[in-house]
């Protein structure tokens, strides 16, 4: 049985953040590999100055690259369509049933849980893995999936805390700052080459 961890964003742009989260899961839950899975449309937020799914599967392809743990997966871009994760766990399984799936989350995403689509679609499908994140503890999580079909499956890993969202990186670049090491150096170069997140965000 190969364990799977499924790390879901919209990765505008990939970060170290993101990096730190899905390696951290891999050594602490024993996971095979961890596929970055950039959204095609986000269904719980509109994504801001998107060069489009297409540039954010290729800053991901970069982002990974060197990291035997880490592959990215184009299964929701290639789906089009808002992108739901149940939707994409029953994908994968009915592909590889025999896989043991884990989505792996941000405390903040894993407080939104019940309002996704099928949240214990979700936790029937996967084990939910959860990194804490901008001051979302653990308590505050199992507070919130309590009333959940599948909640007390739901399990944590550390990482050290980094401050870093793809929000603040778009509001650097937007601000000609650098972004240098809070990406992967071809991150940066790619963003810097094709003039992305330049023009800011609404
Ligand atoms: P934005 O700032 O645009 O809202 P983001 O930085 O939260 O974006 P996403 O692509 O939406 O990035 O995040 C994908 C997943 O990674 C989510 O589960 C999120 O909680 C998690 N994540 C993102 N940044 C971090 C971080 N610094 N530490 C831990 N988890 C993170």
């Amino acid at each position: 049985m190969t364990k799977v961890g499924i790390l879901g964003g919209t990765f505008n742009p990939p970060h170290i953040g993101h990096l730190v989260s899905a390696a951290e899961a891999s050594e602490q839950l024993g996971l095979d590999r961890v596929l970055l899975m950039p959204v095609f449309l986000p269904p719980h937020k509109e994504a801001h100055a998107d060069p489009g799914p297409q540039a954010r599967l290729e800053l991901c392809e970069l982002a990974v690259a060197g990291d035997p743990r880490l592959e990215v997966s184009s299964l929701e871009v290639d789906r089009g369509g808002p992108s739901y994760t149940v939707d994409t766990l029953r994908a994968i399984h009915a592909a590889h049933p025999e896989d043991d799936l884990t989505f792996i989350v941000g405390g903040d995403m894993a407080q939104s849980l019940p309002t996704w689509r099928e949240p214990e679609g979700v936790l029937r499908l996967a084990t939910l893995a959860v990194a804490e994140r901008e001051g979302v503890e653990r308590e505050d999580v199992r507070e919130r999936l309590a009333g959940l079909a599948g909640a007390e499956r739901v399990v944590f890993f550390d990482m050290p805390r980094l401050d870093v969202s793809s929000s603040l990186l778009r509001r650097r670049v937007s601000e000609g700052r650098s972004i240098r090491h809070l990406v992967p150096d071809a991150v940066a170069e790619r963003i810097a080459q094709r003039g992305w997140y330049r023009r800011g965000e609404p």
